[in-house]
């Protein structure tokens, strides 16, 4: 692994919790400690589950506020809230969190694992050839060189990738270039007079934002104006001019601050031979949504177990699948997030005031409260269920629902009573036929049923009915679930049930 910054990290930890051998190496010897990633959603702390990272994680993260947009003159243009209980992956849909504490946690959660091994300060300077991967690494304290022939690599090592660039892959630009100054402040006590949700201000003048982040951490971003010099703005005495509409010296602290260039680019190709890009190496959009980590740590759970199948001899062809899967899915997810990023940064005063009268409209009319998470498309491509004529099956390519369960133990998330591997879940007392279990044991598929209520007989009872409510809204009675959790398809009935199985044998064997 080339980079250990929060996506080489999660797939170190992926990978050697299946018991892989892997080596992951980091250019700096220091975890970076600018103020990055904020944000990330229940998907994410998902794969921080299937991890065990989650309980030290708990001193890190805090409850993500709803997120308003607000016109120059205060007025509510749009707002995104959470979904209310029972969520469903069991995690409140999004959370807040500091990027370089939950990459501590990270690396710590990684001295589990006796097949893994970290070596920050030890920088990639030569890949050759992708096919049979040869890396050059240079000590950074002693300057010794070393070479290494993994069986795969891959480069997480950020915009700039090095491996990207040694690939000779270039990004595809999608037209998005914004400097922003960005200033994490501590402010003296949580009852500060300060807003209590998340702000965009689609102010013309300077548009801006606020977001209120774990404990008594409260961050503001700034747009840099055409004309303005970006060191010039990160001056302290010039911070304190942009929060005094806020903030007095005396009321909080200036922790840290930085600037950057918010772009919006994804790589054109996500895999040579056996060399695979991951995270901000591939793909790259401003902050407004929150989705540059999260949908690197979403990279990893996509590739890693795909990785654990060919290094178990399984084909290489469905190392394919990732880029087939992620990357329309992050063209269409920067879309998304440049689209509401040109709404919050217009400059001109006349188009902001047609901007904010559509979006005023669009409130009154009852569109402008949304579910963040429903912005995001479905997995389309790649390795999901189509059924017979080619459509995609019903839930495919969602994350699956992860209900409480109450088991032996007490109430637990259901992913941790079960098997790694792919699942087929059925919902309720039903007799599953032993042609069925005899095809899914053939295919190292589990197979488990789950009550709706007590009174049911399952070895596990889920509480709310989540999974049992989601499957009726499909017109299905069961689930085909990959190992990243991700559904592969769901069926009708028992003969959907054994289509299913057959689609994803000939999927793998491809
Ligand atoms: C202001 C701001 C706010 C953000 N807010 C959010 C948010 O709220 N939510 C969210 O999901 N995302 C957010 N992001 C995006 C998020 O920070 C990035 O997407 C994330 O850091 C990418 O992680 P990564 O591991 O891919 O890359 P990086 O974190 O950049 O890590 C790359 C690592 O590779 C190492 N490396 C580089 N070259 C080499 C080499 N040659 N050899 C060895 N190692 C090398 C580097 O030292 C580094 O440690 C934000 C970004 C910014 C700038």
């Amino acid at each position: 692994m080339v980079g250990l910054g929060p996506v080489g990290i999660t797939l170190c930890n992926l990978l050697a919790s299946q018991g892989i051998r892997v080596e992951g190496v980091d250019a700096a010897s220091e975890i970076y400690s600018l103020p990055r990633a904020i944000g990330m959603d229940h998907e994410v702390m998902r794969i921080f589950q299937s991890i065990g990272a989650t309980d030290a994680l708990a001193g890190a993260i805090g409850d993500y506020r709803p997120s308003e947009y607000r016109s120059e003159q205060g007025i509510l243009l749009r707002r995104f809230e959470s979904p209310p209980e029972p969520y469903p992956l069991t995690w409140p849909p999004y959370l807040t969190f500091l990027q370089p504490e939950l990459e501590r946690v990270l690396r710590q959660n990684a001295t589990k694992f006796p097949t893994l091994t970290l070596r920050p300060g030890l920088e990639l300077i030569e890949l050759k050839n992708p096919d049979e991967p040869i890396l050059t690494l240079r000590d950074k304290a002693t300057g010794e060189i070393t070479t290494r022939a993994p069986s795969f690599v891959v480069g997480c090592d950020g915009g700039n990738s090095f491996v990207r660039r040694s690939l000779d892959i270039s990004f595809e630009d999608l037209d998005f270039h914004e400097p922003w100054l960005v200033v994490d402040m501590i402010v003296e006590d949580e009852h500060t007079p300060l807003p209590q949700t998340n702000i965009q201000f689609c102010s013309p003048a300077r548009p801006h934002t606020y977001v209120i982040g774990p404990g008594r951490l409260r961050r503001w971003e700034f747009m840099i104006l055409p004309g303005e010099n970006a060191d010039e703005v990160n001056r302290e005495t010039r911070i304190w001019e942009l929060l005094s509409p806020w903030l007095r010296p005396d009321r909080a602290r200036l922790w840290r601050s930085a600037t950057y260039t918010f772009h919006a680019l994804v790589a054109e190709k996500w895999r040579t031979g056996r060399v695979f890009l991951a995270g901000d190496a591939c793909h790259m959009m401003p902050p407004f949504l929150a989705q540059g980590m999260v949908q690197g740590v979403k990279d990893t759970a996509n590739l890693s177990w795909k990785l654990a199948h060919a290094l178990r001899g399984g084909s290489e062809r469905l190392l394919d699948t990732y880029e087939a899967e992620r990357r329309p899915l992050l063209r269409e997810i920067i879309e998304i997030t440049k689209r509401l990023g040109r709404v919050i940064c217009e400059l001109d005063p006349e188009k902001a005031r047609a901007r904010d009268a559509e979006l005023i409209a669009a409130m009154e009319a009852g569109q402008g409260v949304q579910i963040r998470q429903n912005l995001f498309p479905p997995i389309r491509h790649g390795l999901i269920g189509r059924g017979v004529n080619g459509s995609l099956s019903p839930g495919a390519g969602e994350p699956s629902p992860q209900p409480w369960v109450a088991g032996p133990g007490g109430r637990t998330r259901l992913d941790d009573m079960l098997p790694r591997g792919f699942v087929l879940l059925f919902a309720g007392d039903i007799d599953v036929p032993p042609a069925l279990l005899g095809q899914a044991r053939e295919l190292g598929v589990a197979v488990h049923r789950i009550a709706r209520s007590p009174s049911e007989r399952a070895p596990l009872t889920e509480e709310d009915g989540l999974l049992a409510n989601w499957l009726s809204a499909k017109g299905a009675c069961a689930v085909l679930v990959r190992p990243d959790h991700m559904v592969f398809g769901t069926a009708g009935d028992m003969r959907d049930a054994e289509g299913l199985l057959r689609e994803l044998r000939s999927g793998l064997a491809a």
